[in-house]
């Protein structure tokens, strides 16, 4: 007999995930450094405290969230966590969404999961082609979110997976723009790497919401922690979507001695935003490669074959993220940065292919 899914769950897109191990693998914008060990020795002592027999309480969560809101010069009912900046997207989407009649508007290509979680919400996903060279053209997006009278309206700062930054100035030009009815969300999931960061516009526009997460720059993917920045009433709308204590003390607490020693991953991101440069520049110079330019961790290339390319990295076991046929992406590959010698690593294999091609 038939089980009665949910309409439309089985038309849903599953993420493309890459399951197999590297050696060296940089196909999913993951930090390739592991804890520093100052921070290590510090969560050590942390977790020998830890009450695990008890739910997480008020104080996991105030000691995080408290962190978070001074730093921004923000009130703590203005913070929420995730399980990943992803939970804190897909919830959003959830608030924003209505039985197909509302409207979700971001830019393509972007993340993926924007049009999974739009789909997932019941609202309907409207993409917004980037320029040919990637740019983001802010009055082309107001104007979509604005003619589709669109609930909520997404971008992407800087953008997964192309790599490209959106100006802060075009940032406020949307928050200008945008009806006060329409909500802001912007996906800072990479702004470490590029620095121009719309925290400052938040206190101006009651309908910006930001999304940060541990998984990149603070290289906590494993733990799984986000956290999301609005006005304090669209936040605990937001807030009800959640259920009671969703996050996990051993991620609370993990991410609340990331975030006071979050001075120890500035070395590391001025590495990362170094090898990104390097690497551009190298891959210049590469006949038959086609560099974007990104203000992430990792870079987007366009080469003929890319399959063939992805194989042969394969092959040597370095993990790269290749983008099949997707909108916009055909023959593009993404490398996340990894240490000089990974990098050079990599090259070398793409040197080698594209001599041996040509
Ligand atoms: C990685 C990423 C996220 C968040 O990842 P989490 O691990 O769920 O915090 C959000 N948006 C984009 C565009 C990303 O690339």
């Amino acid at each position: 007999m038939a089980l009665k899914y949910r309409p439309g769950l089985a038309e849903r897109p599953e993420y493309d995930m890459d399951e197999n191990p590297y050696e060296i693998t940089l196909n999913a914008n993951e930090s390739t450094l592991n804890m520093p060990p100052l921070v290590e020795d510090r969560l050590m002592g942390r977790f020998a405290s830890v009450a695990f027999n008890r739910y997480p309480t008020a104080t996991d969560y105030l000691n995080l969230t408290e962190q978070i809101a001074k730093n921004f010069g923000v009130q703590t009912n203005q913070v929420v966590l995730g399980n990943g900046s992803s939970e804190l997207i897909e919830k959003i989407f959830y608030c924003f969404g209505n039985a197909k009649t509302s409207k979700i508007v971001f830019p393509q290509p972007s993340f993926s999961m924007y049009s999974i979680y739009a789909a997932a919400a019941e609202a309907q996903g409207i993409p917004v082609d980037l320029e040919d060279d990637y740019t983001f053209d802010a009055e082309k997006f107001v104007k979509t979110c604005v003619d589709n009278k669109a609930a909520l309206a997404v971008v992407c700062n800087p953008n997964n997976p192309t790599g490209t930054g959106i100006p802060l100035a075009d940032i406020q030009y949307i928050a200008d723009n945008l009806p006060m009815s329409c909500v802001f969300l912007v996906d800072e999931a990479y702004i470490e790497f590029y620095g121009q960061s719309a925290m400052g516009l938040l206190k101006d526009y009651p309908n910006m919401i930001i999304a940060r997460t541990f998984s990149k720059a603070y290289g906590l993917a494993s733990c799984r922690v986000g956290y999301a920045i609005g006005s304090p009433d669209v936040m605990r709308m937001i807030g009800r979507a959640f259920m009671p204590y969703h996050m996990n003390t051993l991620s609370l607490v993990t991410a609340d001695v990331v975030y006071q020693m979050r001075d120890e991953y500035v070395p590391r991101i001025q590495m990362v935003i170094a090898e990104r440069k390097r690497m551009i520049e190298e891959l210049k110079k590469v006949d038959g490669v086609t560099v974007y330019p990104s203000e992430t961790n990792f870079v987007l290339f366009h080469l003929n074959n890319s399959e063939d390319l992805t194989k042969a990295f394969e092959a040597a076991s370095i993990g790269v993220r290749h983008f099949g046929n997707a909108p916009r992406l055909a023959n593009c590959l993404r490398i996340s940065m990894g240490t000089r010698q990974e990098n050079d690593t990599w090259l070398n294999v793409l040197k080698d292919f594209m001599g041996g091609a040509q």
